[in-house]
């Protein structure tokens, strides 16, 4: 397990670096769409409480609450144009969340995949580590700073780069079922599940390249529920929750 590199008591701690994937959807709230300022406060205020137990903490945030590549170049748009508008969308959501974070006097650092010095530092691997031995939550924005990738496999990429135990994504369901439990009523919960299996059978987790790029570096994924308040938290710790995706 990686060193802690996190500002409090770090021993207890089952996951002591841990890279937090936020879909762009779950800054919007009940409105889909933009930023919800209440609805970032409520997540900052989850995300103080893991900083406080000591974890080092890298987020990956998502654009889909502003603009998906997928979705604009299916209404005309040139996919690469679209693709980087998305990244751009995940820099807006990232300075929303590092704003709640510092209002609560949390240090944070924003660090874009593409570079944009005036607001924000350029991702430098070496730098994103020192900031986290610091103490400070690391906001990975612009994606992989790549069009055709996704948030989901920028966060992996920098999980890995970090040296993170875990990439812990949030969601707005409980972890991983056999369908869509919001659609089919039969879904069964999946507590754990192999890469392999979780490729196969195609559940959606993550894109086919998070996945991969997970299974080939040995980095478990756990699914979980963001609205379950005090689940990460209570993950760190060591609690089994949501879905373990693992090798
Ligand atoms: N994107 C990209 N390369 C990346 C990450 C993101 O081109 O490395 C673009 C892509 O168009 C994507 C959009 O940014 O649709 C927003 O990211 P994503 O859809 O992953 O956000 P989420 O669904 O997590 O809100």
């Amino acid at each position: 397990m990686a060193d802690t590199g996190g500002a409090g008591q770090g021993g207890e701690l089952f996951y002591r670096r841990v890279l937090l994937k936020i879909s762009g959807e779950a800054l919007a709230g009940e409105q889909k769409f933009g930023i919800s300022p209440p609805v970032v406060d409520r997540l900052v205020e989850e995300i103080r409480v893991v900083h406080e137990m000591g974890v080092a903490l890298g987020l990956v945030v998502g654009g889909g609450n502003i603009v998906r590549g997928t979705t604009a170049s299916a209404a005309g748009m040139d996919r690469v144009s679209a693709d980087y508008m998305g990244m751009l969308a995940t820099v807006i959501n990232a300075l929303a969340l590092q704003n709640s974070l510092e209002r609560r006097g949390i240090h944070s650092r924003v660090l874009t995949a593409i570079r944009m010095e005036q607001l924000a530092e350029p991702y430098i691997r070496r730098r994103a580590i020192s900031h986290l031995e610091k103490g400070r939550v690391v906001l990975f924005a612009g994606g992989t700073g790549n069009p055709y990738f996704s948030t989901d496999t920028a966060a992996v990429l920098r999980g890995i780069e970090m040296n993170a135990d875990v990439i812990v994504k949030a969601t707005k369901v409980d972890g991983i079922y056999s369908a869509d439990p919001k659609k089919d009523s039969s879904a069964e919960f999946i507590p754990d599940i192999t890469y392999m299996q979780a490729l196969s059978r195609e559940l959606g987790v993550m894109d086919a390249a998070a996945l991969s790029l997970c299974k080939d570096n040995d980095i478990p994924i756990v699914v979980l529920n963001l609205d379950d308040e005090g689940a990460v938290a209570r993950l760190v710790r060591g609690e089994r929750i949501g879905t373990l995706v693992h090798s």
